[in-house]
């Protein structure tokens, strides 16, 4: 696990503990590159990136990436307020299970781009507000998705008889307007596993869009879920094989649009504390970090170990001992790392957790305890 140069040399200026460092740079040539593999003439007329704001939707993050993207997604009318006001002129979707008929009417006020309706029930209420708007139907197939993080099935979107009687209502209607279908059925795929979700999504939504509903020009949204290893910080998710291969897989007339949110922005988080204590209980070493997972709750709602890079006052960073890197909250569960392979730790010495650029402050519990909060660093050059 590597520290770019430029983070490193402000992370070791740092004065307060804990902190959120945003590597902005780090976040711009990365969104260029996932951009420009969507983009690229092997992709022929790739598909729209839409950037999914819950993964991330710190203002100076979503300020960088408004060049890079088609789009936002949106999944309350929190944060469709709150990206209306960053990014003013932003295309907007606007999804997410339970809408409220608040949320509707304000998603009709502020202009959304697409609305992607979630059960019959929702498509009445809409309706019944008599405004126009673009729809996408969310569905929720039955194609397997083994090997994925996680699995959307449950509440989200509708089966084929609801996606039925949804489309029937839409016959005909005079201000909504039908334009196809939402899939985001899975997450932490890597690029074959996605490409083969696509296939299996187009292959029942495009006929249906085109034979049932009467649709000429239709449009699938293949969602998020693009998978983000942290077991392997390196090894990023194949943006140029995943964009060949829905080249491939697109049938002509069909527009294509993808929502991604953790593949986007985890890699350009660092959550940076300092050692407050290190010690040996039943054999086991634990250091103690300030501040705790109540700020970055990433490795406990994944169950995964959060890649770190340590820094100690004295430089040498070969692994010499095991230990387990804990926070200050009293809970067993305030673990970043378990028994993972550290340097000689003091306190006052310096760790950096890395990939805590998505689903990492804005997931957390932050008040639990009533420890301090961190500072924000954006790092921008
Ligand atoms: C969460 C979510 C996404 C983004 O998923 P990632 O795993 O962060 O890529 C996209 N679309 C919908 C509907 C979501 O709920």
């Amino acid at each position: 696990m590597n520290m770019p140069s430029h983070v490193l040399s402000y992370v070791r200026g740092l004065e307060r503990f804990p902190a959120y460092v945003y590597d902005l740079p780090g976040l711009r040539s990365h969104a260029e590159a996932v951009c420009s593999a969507l983009k690229s003439p092997q992709a022929a007329d790739g598909p729209e990136l839409y950037y999914a704001a819950k993964a991330n939707p710190d203002a100076p993050l979503l300020r960088v990436l408004a060049p890079f993207v088609d789009g936002v997604e949106v999944s309350s009318g929190g944060e469709l307020v709150h990206v209306r006001q960053v990014l003013p002129d932003a295309r907007l979707a606007f999804g997410g299970p339970g809408k409220t008929d608040e949320e509707l009417r304000l998603a009709l006020d502020l202009g959304v781009h697409r609305l992607h309706v979630e059960s019959p029930h929702e498509l009445r209420r809409l309706a019944s507000l008599d405004r126009p708007a673009e729809i996408l139907l969310r569905a929720n197939l039955p194609v397997a998705t083994s090997g994925a993080a996680l699995s959307m099935s449950g509440p989200f979107g509708m089966d084929e008889d609801a996606l039925e009687t949804c489309a029937e209502l839409l016959t005909g209607h005079p201000r909504l307007r039908l334009r196809g279908v939402h899939a985001h059925l899975a997450s932490g795929l890597d690029a074959p596993a996605m490409l083969g979700l696509a296939s299996r999504i187009l292959g029942w939504a495009v006929p249906w869009l085109r034979d049932v509903c009467g649709i000429t020009d239709p449009e699938v949204n293949l969602g998020g879920g693009m998978g983000v290893d942290y077991t392997a910080p390196d090894r990023l998710f194949d943006w140029k094989d995943y964009a060949a291969g829905l080249a491939a897989l697109a049938p002509p007339g069909v527009r294509l649009r993808i929502e991604p949110g953790r593949a986007v922005t985890a890699y350009h988080g660092w959550y940076v504390t300092d050692v407050l204590d290190v010690k040996t209980t039943h054999g086991h070493t634990y250091v103690v970090l300030r501040g705790g997972t109540h700020h970055l709750r990433t490795p406990v709602t994944k169950g995964h170990d959060q890649p770190f890079v340590p820094l100690p006052s004295g430089g040498a960073q070969e692994p010499t001992q095991r230990a387990t890197l804990v926070g200050q909250l009293c809970t067993p569960k305030d673990v970043f790392a378990r028994d993972v392979p550290v340097p000689s730790l003091q306190p006052g010495d310096v760790v950096a957790f890395a990939m805590a650029g998505a689903y990492a402050w804005n997931i957390s519990h932050h008040d639990f305890l009533m420890h301090p909060k961190p500072e924000f660093h954006y790092l921008d050059h």
